[in-house]
C-alpha cells in the first residue's frame, strides 16, 4: 500500500462535473494547493449532456478559456433557446428563448401590455416579440453588436470535459486512473480519509468531491447523505440516448418535441446530431421508447439506442463533513431546461466562493446546501409547470402529469399569475421572469388580469407599441447570418478549422 501525504482536494470522477471542479480548483485555488482527479476508464461516463444556459459564459470566461478554441475543440454550436414542440398539443410550438421579449413600459414589465392587448384581441404570439426567437426560427445567429442575442451552446459532453481535463492538468491537477473499491472514513469525526483504489493503492485527502455519477460512491455511499425523491413530481425515469449523422436544419435551438409518454431532445453539433428519449417507464417501454427514437431522426443512427435509468431527485446534503457533490452524484433533474451542467457551475462557484473551504464549518455547511436547496427546488418547479400545463388530453401520461400534485412554491406562483399577471422571481432564482412569462403563455396557463397600470397607454400607443417592437426585431433579424455561416466565420482562422455540417 502506498502512504503519500494527503492531497487537499480529492475528486473521485472524471465526468463533465469532475472536470469542471478540477478546472475551478486549478485555476482559483491558492498556489501550491495539491489536487488529485481518480476515474475509471472502464466505467467511464454518462456521455449526454450537451445543451447549456447563457450562464455558461461566467464560467468559460472566468477560467480564460478563449471561446473560439472552445467552439473548436467541443464542436460547438450556438443556441439562442429551446423550441416546445407539442408540448401544449400536437402541431402547436412555442419557443424559451434567452434574453427579453418584448419591452418595459413605465413600472410594468412587457407581460402585462401583452396580456391586455391579448385581452383585446390584437396581441400577436409572444414568438413576434422576441429577437431571439425570430433569429432562431430563421436559423440566424449574431454576435458582439448592441442588443445581440443572448446564447449558450451545444456540445459534445466528452470534447467538453477533455478540454478541461487538458487546462486541469496543465495546470498542476494530478489524473490517477483507477477504480474505488472503497472509502475508508475518519472513524471519530466520520469524515472521508481516504479512498482505497484497485491493486490497493490508497489516495488520501483533506477534501473530497464526489463526481462519481449517480453512484454517489463518497457522499451517499460513504456518507448517506440521502435523498429527496421527486418522481412524484417528476415521473420520467428513463433516457435512451443515441447521435445520429447531421441532417435536417442546423438550428441554433434545442428542439424539445412531445412524444406519447414523455419527450424526444435534439442538439445538432457541428460533426452530429445528439437525441434521446425521456420518458416514463411505467407508460413506456424501453424499447417503444428505441422505436419512437429511431423513427424520427434526421440522420443515419451512429449506434444503438443507449439507455440510462434515474431517479429525480436530490440529495438532502450536498454538502456533508468534508465531501461536496456535485453533477449526477448531487442529484438529477431532467435535461428539459438544460440545468445540469449550470448546477455543477454554480456548486462549484458557491464553494469557491468560501475557500479555503476545507471541512468548512458546520454554519458553513449549512449554508451552502440551504442555497443548493432553493436552487434546486425553484428549478424543479419550472420544469413541472412544462408538465403540469398541457392539453394533450386523453394520452394516459399527459393527462397524470396534468393532474398530479404540485410543489406548493409552484401553486404559488401559479395562482399569483392566474389572479393578477404578476411573476415573482425570489432572490437568485435561476430562471427570470421573461422564462416563466414565456413558458405560461406557451403553455396555455392563462391570466385573468393584469395590471391596471397598462392601461395609461390607449390602444393606438399600445398597438403602436407592439407594432415598432415587432418591426425593429425583424429589422435587426434580416441581416443577421445564417446559424452555419455564422459559425464558420466566426471560428475560422489557422488549423483546426470548425467543422460544419454538409
Ligand atoms: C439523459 C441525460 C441527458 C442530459 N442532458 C443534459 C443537457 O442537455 N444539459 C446539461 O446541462 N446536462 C445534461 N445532463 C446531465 C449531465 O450529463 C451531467 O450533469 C454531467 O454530465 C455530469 O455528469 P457527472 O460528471 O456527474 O457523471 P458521469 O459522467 O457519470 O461521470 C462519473 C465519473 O465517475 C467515475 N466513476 C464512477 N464510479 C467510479 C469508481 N468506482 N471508480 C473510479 N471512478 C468512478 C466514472 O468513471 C466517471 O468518470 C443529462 C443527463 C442525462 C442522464
Amino acid at each position: 500500500m502506498n502512504e503519500e501525504a494527503p492531497y487537499d482536494y480529492v475528486i473521485a470522477g472524471g465526468g463533465t462535473a469532475g472536470w469542471m471542479a478540477a478546472a475551478g480548483l486549478a485555476r482559483f485555488a491558492p498556489p501550491g494547493t495539491r489536487i488529485a482527479l481518480v476515474e475509471s476508464d472502464a466505467i467511464g461516463t454518462v456521455g449526454v449532456g450537451e445543451a447549456t444556459i447563457p450562464q455558461i459564459h461566467l464560467w468559460l470566461n472566468a477560467l480564460g478559456l478563449d471561446e473560439r478554441e472552445f467552439l473548436i475543440k467541443t464542436k460547438a454550436s450556438f443556441k439562442l433557446g429551446i423550441a416546445f414542440d407539442g408540448w401544449l398539443r400536437e402541431g402547436h410550438s412555442y419557443m424559451h428563448a434567452f434574453g427579453q421579449v418584448g419591452r418595459a413600459h413605465g413600472l410594468l414589465p412587457f407581460q402585462h401590455y401583452w396580456l391586455r392587448a391579448k385581452a383585446a384581441g390584437f396581441a400577436k404570439p409572444l414568438a413576434a416579440y422576441s429577437l431571439n426567437e425570430v433569429a432562431a426560427r430563421n436559423l440566424r445567429m449574431a454576435k458582439g453588436q448592441p442588443g445581440a442575442l443572448p446564447y449558450a451552446y451545444h456540445f459534445d459532453a466528452g470534447l467538453y470535459a477533455q478540454h478541461l481535463r487538458a487546462f486541469a492538468e496543465m495546470r498542476g491537477v494530478v489524473r490517477i486512473e483507477g477504480t474505488i473499491g472503497d472509502v475508508v472514513c475518519d472513524g471519530e469525526s466520520g469524515d472521508i480519509a481516504a479512498l482505497l483504489l484497485d491493486g490497493g493503492r490508497r489516495v488520501a485527502g483533506k477534501f473530497f468531491m464526489d463526481c462519481s455519477g449517480f453512484r454517489a460512491l463518497l457522499i451517499e455511499g460513504a456518507l448517506g447523505a440521502g435523498f429527496d425523491d421527486w418522481s412524484h413530481y417528476l415521473p420520467c425515469d428513463r433516457a435512451m440516448a443515441v447521435a445520429c449523422d447531421s441532417g435536417g436544419e442546423f438550428t441554433p435551438y434545442t428542439r424539445s418535441i412531445a412524444r406519447k409518454a414523455g419527450w424526444q431532445w435534439r442538439i445538432p453539433l457541428q460533426h452530429r446530431i445528439g437525441n434521446g428519449m425521456v420518458f416514463s417507464s411505467a407508460h413506456l417501454s424501453e424499447d417503444e421508447a428505441a422505436a419512437t427514437l429511431l423513427a424520427n431522426l434526421d440522420g443515419a443512427p451512429q449506434g444503438d439506442p443507449r439507455p440510462i435509468r434515474f431517479t429525480t431527485g436530490k440529495r438532502k446534503e450536498h454538502w456533508k463533513n468534508n465531501c461536496l457533490a456535485l453533477g449526477l452524484a448531487a442529484g438529477f433533474m431532467e435535461p428539459l431546461e438544460s440545468t445540469s451542467i449550470h448546477l455543477v457551475q454554480s456548486a462549484v462557484s458557491r464553494f469557491l466562493s468560501v475557500l479555503p473551504g476545507t471541512t468548512g464549518t458546520q454554519a458553513t455547511r449549512n449554508w451552502f446546501n440551504s442555497q443548493a436547496d432553493f436552487e434546486w427546488q425553484r428549478i424543479r418547479d419550472f420544469l413541472v409547470l412544462h408538465y403540469h400545463a398541457n392539453q394533450r388530453e386523453g394520452e394516459p401520461f399527459w393527462d397524470d402529469v396534468r393532474h398530479m400534485a404540485l410543489p406548493d412554491t409552484l401553486v404559488a406562483k401559479l395562482d399569483l399569475w392566474r389572479a393578477t399577471g404578476f411573476i415573482h422571481r425570489e432572490h437568485e432564482e435561476l430562471f427570470t421572469e421573461v422564462g416563466w412569462f414565456q413558458v405560461l403563455a406557451g403553455q396555455g396557463v392563462a391570466a385573468e388580469s393584469y395590471n391596471p397600470m397598462a392601461d395609461s397607454l390607449s390602444e393606438a400607443e399600445l398597438r403602436l407599441m407592439l407594432d415598432q417592437t415587432e418591426a425593429a426585431i425583424a429589422n435587426q433579424t434580416r441581416p443577421m447570418q445564417g446559424h452555419i455561416q455564422f459559425l464558420q466565420n466566426y471560428a475560422s482562422g489557422p488549423s483546426p478549422r470548425v467543422e460544419v455540417p454538409a
